[in-house]
């Protein structure tokens, strides 16, 4: 089954608002195998919505519509639908009863306006709607299925699970089996060829790859090479080998700060951090992270080469031979960090954000990342050269420090139980 979604509301045209509605409805036609075959937006206008309507069911036998369900008069898309589709459309007496019933629980009168949220194409289901006063509508004609879903994201969501979840597993349509890898610090090009030996095997179909920034999901779903019995299983098995420790999570919610806090309660460590250019943003990440004070024990923000020296015991030395963006200056503000603070581990950061302070030498992006633990030897270091713009340098910092971290302590506690 072809599948189409139409987002109505003029403010979704203009620059404020963009239509997220359409990433649920697509998900859940993805996970039931469905294929998506357009999208659009369009504004709160009839002559608009009824021809596009129209078109859509040139290509798609189903086509889930939202927005344009409320009580005021720029709310047409019931209006267009049944326009669009050549029928009728008529107020219910049990849903005005309905609607009055919920103003009521609020204390309060139905106002006159909401009737409009009463009218239903003819011979349409109505599709009770628990967390607003707008029923959704499904109508079935000649040409395919139609639903009408309100705007409102959270009612939206409810009704998904209500009205849509249950429609499609009633044509047969079987959620479609996912998996799930999280890496960071991996560019996607180099994901691609690392993956290269499951791309041969089970073709591309199977594999997906989205990027953000530090942060890459590699989705495996059981298509192509891996469907069939025991498919997905194999494909995921490729991939675990082939990542390797590259991979931090393989839920989809955990964040690289809760794999590393557990990481730190597995391993019985803390951690303190010592944050120039990133401000403490690391500091930040880790502390979002319920239970961190069972493994954080704090940060210093040292921006100023003064505060390097007096907070965390930099050798004034090293900051004049080698400037504070340097492999010495991070490895001894690592181990100032790890001392002063009394912590296993003290992660450091330096670097040049941008957009000024760049030099031939010392390119904006420039940053090095340190880490010292409780074995013996020099801390762990990094130089790197990060692109983008100065939130995008601070973020791939993050990354990158919460990620060497993360290895290091892999190391040091063994592999992490399997998800
Ligand atoms: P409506 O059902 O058109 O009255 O929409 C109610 C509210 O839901 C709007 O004011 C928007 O804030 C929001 N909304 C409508 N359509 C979308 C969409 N496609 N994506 C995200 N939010 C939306
Ligand atoms: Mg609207």
């Amino acid at each position: 089954m072809r599948a189409a979604i139409l987002a109505v509301g003029s403010e979704l045209l203009g620059p404020e608002r963009l239509d997220t509605n359409s990433l649920l409805l697509a998900r859940q036609l993805e996970s039931h195998g469905l294929t998506l075959c357009r999208k659009a937006v369009v504004g709160d206008e009839v002559e608009e919505i009824g021809p596009l309507l129209v078109e859509l069911f040139a290509t798609a036998e189903l086509v889930l519509v939202t927005g344009g369900l409320g009580p005021t008069a720029d709310d047409l898309t019931r209006q267009a639908a049944a326009s669009a589709l050549g029928r009728g459309l008529s107020e219910r007496a049990e849903i005005v009863a309905e609607i009055e019933a919920k103003f009521a629980s609020f204390g309060m009168r139905m106002p006159a306006v909401n009737r409009r949220q009463a009218e239903v194409i003819d011979d349409a289901v109505v599709l009770a709607n628990h967390r607003g006063t707008a029923p959704g509508l499904r109508v079935d004609h000649e040409r395919g299925t139609l639903f009408l879903f309100p705007g409102v994201p959270h009612e939206l969501a409810a009704m998904v699970d209500s009205a849509l979840v249950p429609w499609l597993e009633s044509r047969g349509s079987r959620p479609l089996e996912t998996r799930l890898f999280k890496v960071a610090c991996l560019p996607e090009s180099t994901a691609e060829e690392t993956l290269a030996p499951a791309y041969a095997e089970f073709g591309a179909e199977a594999i997906a790859l989205l990027a953000s920034a530090g942060e890459l999901r590699v989705r495996l779903t059981a298509r192509g090479g891996a469907a069939g019995p025991g498919g997905l299983d194999r494909l995921e098995r490729r991939v675990a080998e082939l990542m390797g420790d590259a991979v931090f999570t393989r839920r989809s919610e955990e964040t690289l700060e809760a794999v590393v806090g557990g990481l730190l309660g597995a391993a019985g460590r803390t951690v303190a951090t010592a944050e120039s250019c990133t401000g403490g943003l690391v500091a930040e990440r880790l502390t979002r992270v319920a239970g961190s004070s069972a493994w954080f024990v704090g940060a210093v923000v040292t921006y100023a080469d003064r505060l390097k020296v007096e907070l965390l015991g930099v050798d004034e030395r090293l900051l004049e031979r080698h400037g504070a963006v340097s492999r010495e200056v991070a490895e001894a503000m690592a181990s100032g960090a790890r001392r002063r603070l009394a912590s296993d581990y003290g992660v450091a950061i330096t670097g040049i954000a941008g957009p000024g302070g760049g030099s031939e030498e010392k390119p904006v992006g420039t940053v090095h990342v340190a880490l010292a633990g409780p074995a013996d030897g020099s801390p762990t270091h990094r130089r790197l050269r990060l692109p983008g713009d100065r939130e995008r340098v601070r973020r791939l910092t993050g990354q990158w420090a919460l990620d060497l971290l993360r290895r290091q302590l892999l190391d040091e506690v063994g592999d992490p139980p399997p998800a």
